[in-house]
């Protein structure tokens, strides 16, 4: 008889994954390069080392190194909140009556509360190596900046965070965790740059946006001395950070010989969505595999299920390079909706080439569905999901009752991203049944790519 799984699969300390996988070296066809958006030329190290670390620029242009080490100062961090645990769902496939076996990556064990820390930690590493004194960078939800502050404090480093204004006053939860590890916050748009300063000129009550406190931490970054910016999702080198996610699961999956049929994560620029799939994606590029890779949008985002791929900007000022990619365009201000972190027009650019290619699916999701799913989930194993997490949690579900509908015993994978402490505002409102859904229409959409780049690359 095969050995029982138990509830939480295991791995031992010299167990632990030593590499990231990078998954563009088992791609046959590799992204379109991203492009100075002056001259339109492949972007080089050389542009990009302005504002971003070193090391982080190498790995964001390497197409070709398979795995690549974890350094040992970051092991050192990682061990003292990884590897994260990987649960069989038992209740929940009771709770369904379903015949499918259910396993979760859980991420959101560590204080910042979601998986944004393997990054943030990689990229202070870094920062530290090259012997900077601070980073800036912007948060939304606030994950990304709590992720960051936990991470300079541990490598000694300063931080300056822009935090979008409406944000930073409706989860003042976020913000006070961010300075207690020492970060200086700053609401955006601020007074501080000019960047903002022209913003504020122009609509002095604005509440902010995210595309504003991006212009506003690289402003910040470039004119101070040993500063650079850093962000927590959308670029490669980020993927592969978040590669740590499905090595580890890889891992711990081979010990007990399980195969999943099924993949399950959330997307927002897809950084762990594209860290839970890495090594599952490379045996189905190598052949080895035909497990299904489902990444869930939000209805009132869908990047994926109704954007175009095209070069766009990945800020709403249109200072970043240009990245080929699933899009709604920059100029595209998703209604509000409580998965803050799923809140981006664009989309990773190896996952669209993915996409583009039929190796990934997508689907798009209402957030009274994902908060329905949430709460069932919240009862059955006891953890309280992030709002983003949830997502892929309804489509779990969906999938473990199709199973029950046709009898198949399929294995199911999820990424269980964050947890939702910090989104108590997104439960009472759910609790209060004052929660909508805002389906962008066409017309909507239709504006948003109004502001794609007018390139030629773009024409064709
Ligand atoms: C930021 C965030 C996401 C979405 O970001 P990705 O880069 O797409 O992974 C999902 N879940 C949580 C909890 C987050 O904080």
């Amino acid at each position: 008889m095969a050995k029982k799984i138990p509830t939480r699969l295991y791995l031992s300390e010299d167990e632990t994954p030593q590499y990231w996988y990078n998954i563009r070296a088992d791609m046959a066809e590799k992204p379109d390069p991203i492009l100075h958006p002056g001259t339109l030329q492949p972007a080089s190290a050389a542009d990009l080392e302005g504002v971003f670390c070193k090391e982080p620029v190498r790995q964001e242009l390497d197409e070709t190194t398979r795995l690549i080490k974890i350094p040992d100062g970051l092991q050192d961090f990682y061990r003292a909140y990884r590897p994260a645990p990987l649960i069989r769902a038992y209740f929940l496939e009771k709770e369904l009556g379903t015949p499918a076996e259910i396993y979760y990556k859980h991420e959101g064990t560590n204080t910042s509360g979601s998986h944004k820390l393997n990054s943030a930690a990689a990229q202070a590493f870094y920062a530290q190596q090259e012997g900077l004194a601070s980073l800036s960078t912007e948060t939304g939800a606030g994950q990304w900046g709590s992720a960051m502050a936990m991470a300079c404090a541990f490598y000694g480093l300063r931080l300056t965070v822009y935090m979008v204004k409406v944000s930073s006053e409706q989860k003042p939860y976020r913000k006070a965790l961010i300075e207690t590890y020492g970060a200086e916050l700053i609401p955006s748009p601020s007074d501080t740059t000019e960047a903002g300063r022209k913003i504020l000129a122009q609509d002095p009550s604005t509440g902010g946006s995210l595309g504003c406190a991006i212009s506003e931490a690289i402003e910040k970054a470039v004119k101070t001395d040993k500063c650079r910016y850093v962000l927590g999702s959308v670029l490669n080198h980020v993927l592969l950070h978040q590669s740590i996610i499905g090595q580890e699961v890889k891992a711990a999956f081979d010990k007990y010989d399980i195969k999943p049929d099924i993949i399950i994560g959330c997307a927002g620029g897809g950084s762990n969505l594209g860290g839970l799939i890495a090594p599952f994606m490379g045996d189905k590029l190598n052949r080895a595999s035909k497990t299904r890779i489902i990444a869930v949008e939000p209805a009132s985002c869908p990047s994926f299920t109704r954007g175009q791929y095209a070069y766009d900007f990945g800020d709403t000022a249109k200072t970043t390079p240009l990245i080929r990619m699933y899009t709604l365009g920059n100029g595209f201000i998703p209604s509000a909706n409580h998965a803050g972190g799923l809140r981006y027009h664009g989309m990773n650019p190896v996952l669209s080439k993915l996409y583009r290619d039929g190796f990934l699916e997508a689907r798009a999701v209402v957030q009274t569905d994902v908060f329905d799913a949430a709460i069932r989930f919240a009862k059955a194993e006891g953890i309280l999901p992030a709002p983003e997490s949830s997502h892929a949690v309804k489509v779990a579900i969906d999938e473990a009752l199709e199973c029950k509908r046709s009898g198949e015993k399929k294995i199911i994978l999820f990424g269980l991203t964050g947890t939702g402490y910090f989104d108590m505002t997104a439960y009472m409102a759910y609790n209060a049944k004052a929660m909508t859904d805002l389906i962008p229409t066409d017309t909507d959409l239709a504006k948003g790519f109004s502001s794609l780049p007018d390139i030629p690359q773009n024409r064709c």
